[in-house]
């Protein structure tokens, strides 16, 4: 397995060949500010006492305060988490939001605990981060595996601890507690923006076979946002299984069906494939939206589609954006793709802040117009350097960090 971080630094060093920086600012850029790992102590309900590994990682902070998800994943380390982190920084710069990159985690199989312990063990990582985060330090949100009620936990026990009743030390939070109105499908949608935009460039059909690795928040609501648009979503997966049906899944119906079965496999009408025949299957968008790692040298040779839209943060590899490049096979990348999330997150931070509450089509409006004017600039860069949209992102988002930086 890849490691994500270094993966990312290989992506940095990749753009900076296209156009130098600084020595001193590079290698700045090479090293979180800081980095936290802390020891969770959580009582079980058994009454036994287990002990957590939990991780915040504060990587950049000029262009504004930390800011990034909180993932819970068995798999999740200090690597991951950096890198996920270095992302955010870009990610943020790419937007354009006055944020600066950061991100978190826990090595934890939630699906293993209760709720009971997922709270207490929620409640924990605020106890030992609370010190260090803050609506002008650092301000979390969801990631994978985490959701708007764990968001709510957290942000009560911040509450708690500092008096801090602002809410705005945690985004991603439900409406009843500070949260903004178009948080949920804000990522999918930013990605629909984008897309759209590029679409039109690359004079691809008005209604694209579409191919998505992952059903949870930005699958799922990548699928019904391009269902809605016309386009045709034929295959599906989550970490149980993948599912085609050639004549269009119906999202609505597929939401149904997981939320009674707990799963997409077995869908009625659809085929059970597997996750490597998802990804390699003929359509015009593939849509990772699940881990890292997915397009990798092993088989992005194999990869059909015409365009790669990346959703999920770092699902190709360096060496596989080589080769899907040399196949003229465009990668959206995950810093511009899927910065819708923490967009619409940055406008929950704003509004808490403020004590304003932004109606939906407001929030949606400003989304449209920052995810289309951003894509258009970075689409502008790549052309006049004659680049692919990764390196041309990278390089729009380290412009405007060296800025700040200086
Ligand atoms: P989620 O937990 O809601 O969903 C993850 C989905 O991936 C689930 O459907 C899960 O079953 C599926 N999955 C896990 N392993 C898989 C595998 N091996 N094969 C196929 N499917 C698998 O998480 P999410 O919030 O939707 O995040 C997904 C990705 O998007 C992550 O990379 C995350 O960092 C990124 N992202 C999320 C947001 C956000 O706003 N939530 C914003 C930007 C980027």
């Amino acid at each position: 397995m890849n490691n994500p971080f270094q993966n990312a630094l290989s992506q940095l060093e990749r753009a900076t060949k296209v156009k130098p920086f600084s020595k001193e600012f590079l290698s700045r850029l090479a090293q979180p500010n800081r980095e936290f790992k802390i020891s969770i102590p959580v009582t079980m309900d058994d009454g036994s006492l287990k002990i957590f590994e939990g991780y915040r990682v504060q990587y950049n902070n000029a262009r504004g305060p930390y800011k990034g998800g909180i993932r819970y994943h068995q798999d999740t380390d200090i690597n991951e988490v950096k890198a996920l982190a270095f992302w955010m920084a870009l990610k943020c710069a790419v937007a354009n939001i006055p944020m600066g990159g950061g991100k978190g985690g826990i090595t934890v199989d939630p699906k293993k605990l209760s709720k009971t312990e997922l709270e207490r063990l929620s409640r924990g990582w605020i106890k030992l981060m609370a010190p260090v985060i803050g609506p002008k330090v650092d301000v979390p949100a969801p990631d994978v595996n985490t959701t708007g009620e764990i968001m709510s936990w957290m942000v009560d026990e911040y509450a708690k601890i500092t008096g801090d009743k602002t809410n705005a030390v945690i985004t991603g939070k439900p409406i009843e507690v500070g949260g903004s109105e178009g948080r949920g499908p804000a990522t999918g949608l930013g990605g629909f923006y984008v897309f759209d935009v590029l679409r039109k460039k690359m004079a691809m059909p008005e209604s694209c076979t579409i191919v998505i690795q992952g059903f949870g928040n930005v699958g799922g609501n990548a699928a019904e946002i391009l269902s809605k648009n016309g386009h045709k979503v034929i295959a599906i997966s989550d970490s149980k299984g993948a599912i085609l049906k050639e004549d269009g899944i119906d999202i609505k119906l597929l939401n149904d069906y997981k939320k009674e079965n707990g799963q997409i496999s077995g869908f009625p009408g659809s085929k059970i494939i597997t996750n490597e025949e998802l990804l390699t299957l003929p359509c015009d968008v593939l849509i990772p939206a699940a881990l890292e790692n997915q397009i990798t040298e092993a088989n992005a040779k194999d990869i059909k589609a015409k365009l790669v839209l990346e959703l999920a943060n770092g699902p190709t590899t360096p060496e596989a954006d080589d080769i899907l490049f040399s196949r003229n096979i465009p990668v959206v990348p995950d810093i511009l793709a899927n910065a819708g999330g923490v967009t619409v997150s940055t406008f929950e931070w704003e509004q808490n802040l403020k004590n304003e509450h932004w109606s939906e089509a407001d929030v949606f409006e400003k989304l449209k117009k920052i995810m289309e004017e951003q894509t258009e600039i970075i689409w502008g860069k790549a052309s006049e350097l004659k680049t692919d949209i990764r390196r041309s992102a990278f390089i729009v988002a380290l412009e405007r960090i060296e800025e700040a930086t200086k």
